[in-house]
């Protein structure tokens, strides 16, 4: 059961029921009813930026847009920022879980997308904000043109393999698909030219035609293509790898079976992974498993299948806690 609650001018749907905190510093909380549930009018008033600590959520949009209108001032332009991005992450990330779902009217859905597009643009605009966070607004901002060109459709942002100047695969050497895809495995790429913060698209163009060199024409691979399917930079960039026609390699033997291939380019072992090849990473095990119906415990790090540290100690937890 869900009720209607009004954000950003146009009605969302949240679970009925919401908890209030124990004790609000604000006296501006009614509690109605049976002291548990508090209509989205009488939200308190939270200075203190709670919100930062909550997982994403319809409510954590709600709160967060409480905090832009009311408390924002009183914080960094920084957190200003962060708040932003994190609101118009959000409309996107719920766009496409209504797409995927059929459970939003189309017409409420281009008025989420539309408005997480300018949150995006805001951002890009705003010499305030961060490169790292310049590179979660494009990503976004590309995703949101995406699902705005083609309102239903069950897709992500890809750099296309043209547009990274793939070699083409020599598909001799390439196995079929068989059956369908049934299980993701995530990977670093461990090299340590990727710029942590996100880089141009044209030096990660660059590090993942390396790669695909590296796996065509290495004498110990001599592979008919790049090994993944996809490749996820620092700034969030998602890349074609292999197309999902054939089998991957990347988890070794019969492991890549009907295995979707993810790898996040850097060295993870010596760094955690950034905010927003994370969000991207989260954006495509979503799409890929909705799309092929694939379970949240069938994504799993390379570990899990061979004696291996990748893909790093931070991505693996990351993992762990998306299943
Ligand atoms: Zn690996």
């Amino acid at each position: 059961m869900t009720r209607q609650t009004s954000v950003a001018g146009f009605r969302l749907p949240v679970p009925v029921t919401r908890r209030l905190p124990s004790k609000t510093s604000a006296g501006t909380g009614s509690v109605g009813g049976m002291g548990s549930v508090v209509s989205s009018s009488s939200w308190p008033r939270d200075h203190s930026a709670s919100w930062t600590k909550e997982p994403m959520s319809w409510q954590k949009l709600e709160l967060i847009e409480q905090w832009l209108d009311n408390s924002a001032g009183r914080h960094s332009q920084e957190l200003v920022v962060e708040a932003r991005l994190q609101l118009a992450e959000g409309r996107l990330l719920f766009s496409r879980r209504d797409i995927e779902s059929s459970s939003a009217p189309r017409e409420a859905l281009r008025v989420r997308i539309e408005s997480a597009k300018e949150g995006f643009q805001q951002i890009l605009a705003d010499p305030a904000a961060s490169a790292g966070a310049r590179n979660r607004a494009q990503v976004g901002l590309r995703g949101a043109e995406v699902l705005l060109a083609a309102p239903g459709t069950k897709t992500v942002a890809l750099i296309k393999r043209a547009q990274w100047s793939a070699r083409a695969p020599r598909t001799a050497n390439l196995t079929p698909l068989k059956g369908q895809w049934s299980r993701i495995t995530v990977h670093h790429s461990a090299e340590s030219t990727t710029d942590p913060r996100g880089g141009s698209l044209e030096e990660s163009s660059g590090t993942v035609r390396s790669i695909q060199k590296f796996h065509m024409d290495d004498p110990e691979h001599r592979w008919g293509d790049i090994g993944y399917h996809f490749l996820i930079d620092s700034g969030g960039r998602i890349f074609e790898g292999r197309e999902l026609d054939w089998q991957g390699a990347h988890a070794g033997g019969s492991n890549n079976y009907q295995n979707i291939g993810i790898c996040l380019l850097g060295d993870l072992e010596k760094r955690a992974p950034s905010e927003a090849a994370l969000k991207s990473l989260q954006v495509l095990l979503d799409d890929l498993r909705t799309r092929f119906r694939i379970p949240a415990d069938r994504v799993a790090p390379h570990s899990e299948y061979a004696t291996t540290r990748c893909p790093g100690p931070a991505l693996t937890a990351w993992l762990r806690k998306y299943k």
